[in-house]
């Protein structure tokens, strides 16, 4: 018999164009565990309207992210690659978990402080409640693993939370989701002006896509922070350049590294060279991506089968889930 395969759910908001941070947090682990698991693999558009409630460019933003993930690797023939809102269930398992989530809890998530310090005219219940959706698009397949990047670390600490209220209270359902990353570490792909993380939405020049074309991203690179270098022999890199190196560990070869590595510690490194080639290895990473984004994004009709057939694929599972939800839960009248 066909041993069981684990289960692994993840997604990404359509808020924009993909970037290296996505690709090495997400998008490099989902192309790897849909060869050896289950996997569910959604675009996050019902989470998107908590931060851009304006829906004129949703179907271009969905339509593109759906391209750059096949673009990357991810096959929709072995992974369920859906739409969030094409699986209404969803809401219902949220509605559930709502009433296990505490507001305090809720408004001590680090990322829902950052967004309301963002933005704070919008501050709606839909981003206070964003971890307990996430946690319902999870559990909702009865996923063990979730391949994120390292900002997500605390909101699967909250999965984790709310699954294991449900089971207490209303029996054994959900297993405890945990994050994944074939590194031992999870990946935080820092921005190149040495502040935060690469994002779709924020610090658009400090952010690598993987639809730049080749002569932005040489400029993108050529305008990372960086100083007059070291000149003590052996000194710690400050954050930025800290940064810098972990750009060039993505994409040059050992070689490079160690070479600019000694070039640090003697204080010799010129960092326009350094950024030269790291300009260079960046174009040569992104460059086929690009040019396979935009061979798919064109085919609307792919794009629209992909979207059924995830949807018939992850609309099963959620079914199944629900089944035993309501029957744990003794929402079954007759
Ligand atoms: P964004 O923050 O760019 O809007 P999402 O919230 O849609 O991205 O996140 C999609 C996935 O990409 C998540 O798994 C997230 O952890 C990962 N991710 C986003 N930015 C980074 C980054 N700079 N480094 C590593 N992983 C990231």
């Amino acid at each position: 018999m066909a041993k069981h395969k684990e289960i692994v759910m993840s997604g990404i908001r359509p808020t924009g164009f993909l970037h290296l941070g996505n690709y090495f947090g997400a998008i490099r682990n989902y192309i790897k565990m849909q060869e050896d698991f289950e996997c569910y693999f959604m675009v996050a558009d019902w989470h998107s309207l908590t931060t851009h409630p304006d829906t004129k460019e949703l179907r271009g933003n969905v339509e593109r992210v759906l391209a750059e993930n096949i673009a990357c690797g991810l096959d929709p023939d072995k992974a369920a690659f859906f739409c969030q809102s094409h699986v209404h269930e969803t809401a219902e398992l949220y509605l559930y978990l709502n009433m296990l989530a505490y507001k305090g809890e809720l408004e001590k998530t680090v990322t829902f402080k950052d967004k309301v310090r963002q933005h704070p005219e919008n501050v709606n219940a839909g981003l206070l409640t964003y971890p307990v959706l996430q946690a319902a698009d999870i559990i909702l397949h009865r996923a063990q693993y979730v391949p994120v990047g390292k900002d997500q670390e605390q909101h699967l600490e909250m999965a984790r939370n709310f699954a294991n209220r449900f089971n207490h209270r209303y029996g054994e359902v959900f297993p405890e989701p945990v994050a994944y990353n074939y590194n031992a570490e999870l990946v935080k792909v820092p921005s190149l002006d040495g502040k935060g993380k690469m994002s779709k939405s924020e610090n658009q020049m400090a952010t690598l896509y993987l639809a730049d074309e080749d002569d932005m991203i040489r400029k993108k690179v050529a305008k990372a922070k960086t100083d007059g270098g070291p000149t003590e022999m052996n000194s710690i890199k400050p954050d930025y350049i800290e940064n810098i190196f972990a750009l060039m560990k993505l994409v040059c070869t050992e070689d490079v590294i160690a070479k600019y590595e000694a070039d640090y510690n003697n204080c010799t490194i010129r960092y326009g060279d350094l950024k030269k080639q790291l300009g260079e290895d960046m174009v040569k990473f992104i460059a086929p991506v690009r040019e396979k984004i935009n061979t798919i994004l064109p085919d609307k009709n792919y794009l629209k089968q992909v979207m059924e057939q995830g949807a018939e694929k992850a609309n099963k599972s959620a079914g199944e889930t629900m089944k035993l939800v309501r029957e744990a839960m003794g929402l079954k009248y007759f």
